[in-house]
């Protein structure tokens, strides 16, 4: 649940050793600054609920891409991913804490749908009043329940069925459940879990967590750098060049990272 000071100084230190992850992870940080970075820009994924079209637009706005879902049923959780700390910087727990790469936290960093499927509870304890609980009913996730703990405040209230990439809250500011620092920690419940709040044991299914997750992280990375390539404009010597590194470094990420030793 917490994020703790040394665990990042030790995943700083390998990202350290990793140059091409560095290098690519600093060209996405310097282009955002850790400030919010304004709508036009984004273009991976609606913040609308439903993606449907506003009236009140005055001129038609390209419409906005989800993040692809990657082969193992995940769309990544946090958007956008300009403000999203790297998967050098997560850690396990009962789940994965992940977060944004200055803290975002609010309107600033929100949660998706990870597939389509009902929220079903909000709040956990530990964890908030409104962390939601996803119960996922398409693709190879089916039957699964994923929670977000430390959300505040909820967008969309229980009951409702969402669709894979659909906004359904946002990272809590502050410490929302015990918490010392704004994140997601994101699980799955056990296979066979009937109860919302039956959550995993720590190290139960954190592994295929931080599995889904990195799948959805590489495909969503995919599209935004490519996006950000654009579609006729050819990519310099030096941009070639980090995506080459930014893909190897994907090959090479460290597994099994540092264990989070401040359990609740
Ligand atoms: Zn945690």
């Amino acid at each position: 649940m917490r994020r703790c000071r040394g665990i990042y100084a030790i995943t700083l230190t390998l990202v350290l050793f990793m140059t091409g992850f560095a290098t690519a992870g600093l060209a996405l940080a310097n282009s955002t600054g850790g400030t919010q970075v304004p709508a036009a820009t984004i273009p991976l994924v609606s913040t609308k609920a439903t993606g449907g079209t506003s009236s009140t637009s005055p001129a038609p706005v390209p419409a906005p891409r989800r993040y692809p879902m990657s082969a193992r049923g995940w769309v990544f959780p946090l958007y956008p991913l300009s403000h999203v700390g790297g998967p050098g910087t997560w850690s396990m727990d009962a789940g994965v804490d992940l977060g944004g790469a200055a803290n975002q936290c609010g309107p600033q960093l929100l949660e998706l749908a990870v597939a389509s499927g009902t929220i079903v509870h909000e709040g956990l304890e530990g964890f908030g009043a409104w962390s939601p609980v996803l119960l996922i009913d398409s693709g190879p996730a089916t039957g699964r329940y994923v929670y977000y703990g430390h959300a505040s405040p909820d967008l969309v209230p229980v009951g409702t069925h969402v669709t894979a990439g659909q906004p359904i809250a946002e990272v809590g500011c502050g410490d929302v459940g015990i918490s010392f620092a704004p994140h997601l920690e994101i699980g799955v419940l056990p296979v066979g879990a009937t109860n919302p709040e039956d959550l995993p044991a720590f190290g139960q299914t954190a592994q295929e967590t931080r599995a889904d997750l990195s799948a959805a992280y590489k495909v969503a990375m995919s599209a935004y750098l490519a996006h950000r390539r654009g579609p006729r404009r050819q990519p310099s010597t030096a941009a070639a060049r980090r995506l080459r590194a930014q893909r190897s470094s994907w090959a090479t990420l460290p597994r099994g990272l540092p264990i989070n030793a401040y359990l609740n």
